[in-house]
């Protein structure tokens, strides 16, 4: 039973139901036109909504934080990993978010795992959106506290379960914008339910940062939300283009992430030359408006242009743009015919997201054209009309 042959049979088992990942093999920088296993394409499956990951301003920063710090951190943040360009970063991370205190974590699967298992063990309780990207849902297993899930942003069943509650400590997790649906948390209402019962809203804002609010300052920003019992994620590798992430809030709230997020502690800094880039990616970010803004009429031409047809376009104002088909071999067929066309557009299948939900994921950049959407809608429609 414990072997390889176990194992070949389980792959099998995976392949015959349209379940077995693989992966290409990118071949350019990551961008809308690229190369992938030897054949060009247009890409819509990046999070690097601002066109950013390949900017040469990055690159040249990235050159510059090697020529100044060197490759490797060489020790965690605690020893001696703790670089001036992380701490620069962090510094202008809080005043970009407009909160007291950050913290760099070098991923947001790290951050995510570090901040929830910091705030509630055992004896607590976590009240999650079933939908929640699986970093939170990893976490909250992680801390050993009690993990309840409520139906996909239904404010009634969370506050039913929060009348019930009988922990003292409690934490509401939730995504701000839902990472394969693309739609936006109700954070006002979570949280006054945070504040009715006495909780930590933690809210991770992956695919709001860099694009969410007038300049793309996230998803409080855009709900106008502020308050001492948020703990404020983002990650650095999706519209900031370039790697890690971060946890903003109280000053006591940074503070003791410090003593006790062991994904903080227990890890080699990531290379000061990451948070040198990023400190040109959030200049750029602040002078993004452009690109916001091109990003928006790009949404607003994909929900246009895909919104009456056969398979369902979510309700979504996001960047990402999901077109549910249902079967995951269906929609692996569509995603295959696509990129037989030129179009990368991933099949996003279980357990990825929910059985009989397997949807194509649009995610669309400031880097492509309207052209490019064009032609995506055109292919996708023909491609519609004959499935
Ligand atoms: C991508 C993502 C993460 C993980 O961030 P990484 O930096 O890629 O590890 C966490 N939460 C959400 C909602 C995400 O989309």
């Amino acid at each position: 039973m414990s072997s390889p042959a176990t194992l070949a049979a389980e792959l099998a088992a995976l392949e015959v139901e349209g379940l077995r990942r693989r992966r290409r093999v990118l071949q350019s920088p990551q961008r809308a036109r690229v190369t992938v296993d030897g054949r060009d394409y247009v890409a819509f499956c990046s999070n690097d909504y601002l066109g950013l990951a390949a900017h040469p301003q990055l690159v040249e920063a990235a050159s510059e934080g090697a020529q100044r710090y060197g490759v490797g951190a060489g020790a965690s943040h605690l020893i001696l990993g703790h670089s001036h360009a992380h701490h620069q970063l962090e510094a202008a991370l809080a005043r970009f978010v407009d909160l007291p205190a950050a913290l760099y974590f070098s991923s947001g699967y790290m951050a995510n795992l570090g901040l929830v298992t910091a705030l509630a063990g055992r004896g607590d309780c976590i009240y999650a959106d079933k939908l929640n990207h699986a970093s939170l849902n990893d976490a909250a297993l992680l801390s050993r506290a009690d993990f309840r899930r409520y139906p996909h942003v239904d404010l009634g069943a969370l506050e039913r379960l929060l009348e019930r509650a009988t922990a003292k400590n409690k934490l509401i997790v939730s995504d701000a914008v839902f990472s394969m649906d693309g739609d936006v948390a109700p954070v006002r209402e979570l949280l006054a339910l945070a504040e009715r019962y006495d909780a930590w809203l933690v809210l991770d804002d992956a695919h709001g940062f860099g694009v969410l609010g007038a300049h793309g300052r996230g998803v409080l920003e855009q709900q106008r939300v502020r308050s001492p019992r948020i703990a404020y994620m983002a990650t650095l590798g999706k519209a900031a283009g370039v790697y890690g992430a971060f946890v903003a809030g109280e000053r006591e709230l940074v503070d003791t992430l410090v003593q006790r997020a062991r994904t903080y502690i227990y890890t080699t800094a990531t290379p000061a030359l990451i948070a040198h880039a990023l400190l040109t990616s959030l200049e750029l970010i602040e002078n993004g408006d452009e690109r916001r803004k091109h990003l928006c009429a790009l949404v607003r031409r994909v929900r246009e242009g895909l919104g009456a047809g056969a398979w369902r376009l979510l309700p979504s104002d996001t960047a990402i743009q999901p077109l549910v088909i249902g079967g995951s071999i269906e929609a692996l067929a569509a995603s295959e015919k696509l990129a037989a066309r030129g179009l990368l557009v991933p099949a996003i299948r279980p357990p990825t997201v929910p059985r009989g939900t397997a949807r194509l994921r649009i995610s669309l950049s400031a880097d492509h054209t309207i052209e490019d959407v064009e032609r995506l809608i055109d292919a996708v429609r023909s491609i519609e009309a004959g499935a």
